[in-house]
């Protein structure tokens, strides 16, 4: 996969597992949470049962405002949702799990959360591991791979990342919310900042943390990593917004997922309203596949912003390039008036 060639490191594989996993349910942020934060330690090993804890506590905080349904009886999944109910606000009250609620996610992580975290989409398993499983029992040990040292170094940002992903993903399982993101996708907020279920205009994500990664964490335009913090950057439009101001634009919506990348300061100054080099196109078609390859509403959102002209949403590769050409000559057309 071409996400994966342009940087095939540790950090592209833990972004492929958090950004592009099949996410029919989001038990996978909350063990990348916990690997991270005992990674961050400097751990190289931890029981299960200690990795349970923040994993269960972590899920208990965001099942509070998104209630998931019910789930198919993998080995003690459905015990652990159901203890996850039960005894959730009583563990977020004491700031630790409850044991009947710790000893649910020790049972059912190996055969669910645990065996699922580094695969993809249909196409096998991401190319770094980050944790093996050892022991059997209560001896049960998770080892803490030095690929998840190497990813641990950018912590800070990958949890922003994650925690992105995990709102836009929980969003989409939201009785009400989940099918106008479905139907509709997401808008981005006036001053740029938050993604937007559009209907009701509820912030969803911060736009910068849910679309850093899938530019590997890099300013679009000259390619330095944008570091562990996301203040000094901004929302860029690739074709400049500005087109659709001026006069009668007969192109299509710029304000759109497809259009959105992430800039530093300079760049964004210094870009200001010229269009796009071929080489930043390339580069936009390759960061729309990315996003392409993650489900549920990111990737729905682009395909829509993407529609043809009788209204198909973009759902390969090359309907998104035929689509970039369009506005691309739209745009070369204005910028010659
Ligand atoms: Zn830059």
């Amino acid at each position: 996969m071409e996400f994966y060639r342009a940087e095939p490191t540790a950090v592209t594989s833990w972004r492929m597992a958090v950004l592009m996993g099949a996410n029919s349910r989001t038990y996978k942020f909350a063990l990348g949470e916990a690997l991270l934060e005992f990674a961050e330690q400097g751990r190289d090993a931890v029981s299960l049962r200690e990795l349970a804890i923040p994993y269960a506590l972590r899920l208990a905080e965001r099942a509070e405002r998104y209630p998931q349904g019910p789930l198919a009886s993998v080995g003690g999944a459905s015990d652990f949702l159901a203890q996850l109910k039960a005894s959730g606000p009583e563990s977020l009250e004491a700031g630790a799990p409850t044991d009947r609620l710790t000893r649910a996610a020790v049972e059912s992580m190996p055969g669910m959360v645990m065996q699922k975290f580094h695969n993809l989409r249909g196409v096998g398993a991401v190319a770094h591991r980050f944790y093996d499983l050892t022991g059997k029992g209560a001896a049960r040990q998770v080892v803490l791979r030095p690929e998840l040292k190497t990813v641990a170094v950018h912590a800070a940002a990958l949890r922003a990342e994650l925690h992105a992903r995990w709102s836009v993903v929980e969003t989409c399982f939201d009785a009400t919310l989940g099918r106008e993101l479905i139907s509709a996708g997401v808008v981005l907020s006036a001053d740029g900042q938050q993604l937007l279920a559009p209907i009701r205009r509820v912030a969803v994500a911060g736009a910068r943390a849910a679309l850093i990664g899938f530019q590997h964490g890099r300013c679009f335009y000259c390619r330095i990593p944008v570091g562990d913090t996301l203040r000094s950057v901004h929302v860029d439009h690739v074709y400049p917004f500005s087109l659709m101001k001026t006069g009668a634009w007969a192109g299509p919506d710029l304000n759109g997922v497809w259009n959105l990348v992430v800039a530093c300061a300079g760049c964004n100054l210094t870009k200001s309203a010229r269009l796009p080099t071929p080489a930043e196109v390339t580069r936009l078609l390759h960061r729309n596949d990315a996003i392409a390859a993650s489900p549920h509403p990111l990737r729905r959102a682009l395909e829509l912003s993407m529609s043809d002209t009788a209204g198909a949403p973009a759902t390969t590769s090359d309907a998104r390039a035929a689509f970039v050409r369009q506005v691309d000559t739209v745009a070369t057309d204005r910028g010659l008036q």
